[in-house]
């Protein structure tokens, strides 16, 4: 069966054009939606949960700069459809997942950097995103290790 809905995680870096490329080829034989999706992760969460000071401004910022990138994204790939894309807060695979369910989308897309030695330990966003998918997950490689 071909794919109906695809799921783009973008990370709204320069290196999501691959990613979204890669998702649009896919489509383009079968006309198979294309949404993107971006999770600003809150600051309180990445400073551990107790952080002493009042981060909503920062946070704001960090998610309006996240909007502006997303609206580039979409006038650069007009066939991206924009209803069913999503920016929202939390944790990349919990929300990336939960979407995925909700939209019924059959394949989600997400980068991979092939990360090796000490940037292994940490983990990668792609690997995260496999384990507990509602659907197929396809990882795109991309070339920069980071
Ligand atoms: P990383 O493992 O964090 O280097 O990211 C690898 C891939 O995970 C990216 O190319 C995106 O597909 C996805 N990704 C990373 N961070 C996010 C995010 N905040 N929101 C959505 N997708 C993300």
């Amino acid at each position: 069966m071909p794919y109906e809905h695809i799921l783009v995680a973008v990370d709204l870096t320069e290196e999501c054009d691959p990613v979204i490329k890669r998702a649009m080829k896919l489509a383009e034989p079968t006309g198979a939606k294309v949404s993107l999706v971006h999770i600003v992760e809150p600051m309180a969460m990445a400073f551990g949960g107790d952080v002493p000071m009042d981060l909503s401004q920062l946070q704001q910022q960090q998610f309006d700069q996240a909007k502006e990138r997303m609206d580039r994204l979409f006038n650069k790939y007009p066939d991206i459809n924009r209803g069913d894309s999503h920016l929202t807060y939390g944790q990349p695979r919990q929300e990336i997942h939960q979407l995925a369910k909700d939209q019924n989308c059959d394949l989600i897309v997400v980068g991979s950097h092939g990360r090796h030695g000490l940037a292994l330990l940490l983990g990668s966003t792609a690997n995260d995103v496999l384990h507990g998918a509602p659907c197929d997950v396809l990882a795109v490689r991309l070339m920069k290790t980071s």
